[in-house]
């Protein structure tokens, strides 16, 4: 069995984030898996090239994480070697006005990626059940609806050759103040900070309430839901 397997969600199960450890290493030594990382990485370049070449299979890669999860340096640390004319990185804000007044799936759907990229979403249509639920959004009807419609447009996306694997970076409450105290402590990461976030922290249990939702409605066998433990960044990077 492949490392990740165990962290995988098996479709239609309930998923309880606490028990799930966020600072796991897998009982590994981090030079062994720092060299293990780098041959997947060769690996993973040269498959991206094929799939570039032959042009029939697209790769989405979802990622999303609480604040300060570690999105980015996830995806400098995985995707940097990668030829950029085969990758395309999407960061999902909050809607403008426009994409308020469409569908949640209309501005995603443009951006996946065509046929021989990967495509990585930094955040996603699941802040549609994520954010918008937590924060009352939109009625409850609505966002209660699109656990389905989600399934049914990654459902699509696969049948039309994309694979889509997705990856919730797992941290602890105590590992977020840590980060963010480093934001504001560290001038050259200080432009990460958002005083927002300190708001959005106090939701915290809503959130992983949400998210714990979200991985139990829509991890599928087309369309996996990893729950990564996020705080050793070279356990995280190998998985
Ligand atoms: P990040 O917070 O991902 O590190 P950032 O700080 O550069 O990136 P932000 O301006 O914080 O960017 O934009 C991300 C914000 O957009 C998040 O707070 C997220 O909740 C919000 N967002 C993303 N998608 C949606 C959505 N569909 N509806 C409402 N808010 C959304
Ligand atoms: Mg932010």
């Amino acid at each position: 069995m492949s490392k990740h397997e165990q962290y995988r969600i098996t479709p239609g199960s309930k998923v309880d984030l606490s028990k799930f450890k966020t600072d796991d290493d897998g009982g590994l030594d981090k030079a062994d898996a720092q060299r293990e990382f780098a041959e997947l990485s060769d690996r993973l370049t040269k498959l991206q090239e094929l799939m570039y070449a032959e042009a029939k299979h697209a790769l989405l890669v979802v990622l999303q994480a609480m604040d300060a999860g570690g999105k980015d340096s996830t995806i400098r640390s995985l995707f940097a070697q990668i030829n950029p004319q085969g990758r395309k990185v999407i960061n999902f804000k909050a809607p403008n006005d426009v994409e308020l007044k469409h569908d949640f799936l209309w501005r995603i759907h443009e951006n996946t990626p065509r046929l021989g990229y990967l495509g990585v979403f930094n955040r996603s249509y699941y802040e549609d059940v994520l954010v918008v639920r937590v924060k009352n959004l939109v009625p409850e009807k609505r966002w209660k609806e699109r656990y389905d419609h989600i399934n049914h447009f990654e459902k699509m996306l696969t049948d039309e050759g994309t694979t889509v694997v997705k990856f919730f970076l797992h941290i602890s409450k105590d590992y977020q103040k840590e980060r963010l105290q480093r934001r504001l402590e560290r001038p050259d990461k200080f432009w990460k900070f958002d005083p927002s976030d300190l708001a959005e922290r106090r939701r915290w249990d809503d959130y992983q309430k949400a998210y714990e939702d979200a991985l139990s409605r829509c991890s599928t066998g087309y369309a996996p839901w990893y729950v990564i433990p996020a705080e050793r960044r070279w356990y995280r990077n190998l998985l």
